[in-house]
């Protein structure tokens, strides 16, 4: 039996700076600052050196794989983020804050930092180069669900609930979007952009999908309360609300207080593990080293992580 945590790169730093720079560097080191590689650029071995430091023969200045990623100017270690990312990666539900400063010792601060980067790491940024959800013969179930406003995790006045429309092609993908609110004005110009118009779209009753519906190929309303349809075999919006499902008891579960100026960041965790899922054949191995890809040109500081909207405390 070998566990998954014993590989060599979630204990020795160097280790995991070469973990890191292999899914990063496909072809080797890259200067960030002039574009320099191969021959150009060389690894700093001097006892005093810190790990992973690299040196541009180009424009003489030094870098390392941390450089213009969510690991910039970070200073936990390479292996504690490669421990999170594996433990964000492989939670169904995912994993609270709290709990990340439990395991690693860490501040709150430095927990929150973390899961956030990672969250970030998550977000999926090719949207278009991956092309819309559905196409021909295929169905994507459009849904809202409404997040937080629950009295008992909160103190003082109830915020209101935050909508989230998931669009999720049966079988396939899901794309979730904190809304502002549920009208067809909203949620047309989201769904237009991310479904294919050959694909069946599949909704619930309301007004709101009777005009956006005449785009698609073909427009199902599924009436909610009533059972039968729900039970048909075509006609549901169960793989939405399977989602849903798994995506609020993560949140209710492990985050208590996801503040609206945050909650596209849970709902990208969310979507990054439901579109590498272990039935699209992605493993928990697999889903993290997508993670670690996922880091670069996405620097965090800490202003945007904390979310100008808000004026709350981060934790
Ligand atoms: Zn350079």
């Amino acid at each position: 039996m070998k566990s998954v945590l014993s590989e060599i790169h979630y204990h020795s730093e160097e280790a995991a700076y070469a973990y890191v720079e292999s899914r990063i560097w496909l072809d080797g080191p890259v200067c960030p600052h002039c574009g320099a590689a191969k021959e150009h650029v060389g690894r700093l071995n001097g006892k005093t050196t810190r790990v992973g430091l690299y040196k541009c023969y180009g424009c003489r200045q030094p870098f390392n794989v941390k450089i213009g990623t969510v690991f910039e100017k970070s200073h936990v270690p390479m292996r504690h983020w490669l421990q999170t990312m594996y433990l964000m990666s492989a939670s169904k539900k995912g994993i609270s804050t709290r709990q990340i400063q439990r395991t690693f010792k860490c501040s709150m601060k430095t927990a929150w930092f973390l899961t956030h980067r990672v969250r970030e790491a998550m977000r999926d940024l090719h949207m278009d180069e991956a092309g819309p959800l559905g196409g021909a013969n295929k169905v994507v179930e459009s849904d809202e669900t409404f997040v937080g406003g629950k009295a008992a995790n909160r103190k003082g006045k109830i915020p209101p609930k935050a909508p989230v429309l998931s669009l999720v092609e049966r079988d396939g993908r899901v794309r979730s979007f904190h809304v502002l609110n549920v009208t067809a004005q909203t949620l047309r110009p989201i769904i237009t952009a991310n479904v294919d118009r050959a694909s069946y779209l599949m909704t619930d009753e309301s007004p709101v999908y009777w005009s956006i519906g005449r785009q698609f190929a073909g427009h199902g309303a599924v009436n909610h309360s009533a059972e039968e349809y729900v039970r048909a075999y075509f006609w549901h919006t169960n793989t939405a609300e399977n989602y849903f499902s798994i995506f609020k008891r993560g949140i209710y579960g492990c985050y208590f207080h996801v503040s609206e100026a945050h909650l596209h960041r849970y709902t990208a965790e969310f979507d990054f593990r439901y579109n590498n899922r272990i039935a699209l054949g992605v493993d928990d191995v697999e889903r993290t080293d997508r993670v670690i890809r996922g880091v670069v040109g996405k620097r965090l500081t800490y202003e945007t992580t904390r979310g100008s909207q808000s004026g709350e405390p981060p934790f």
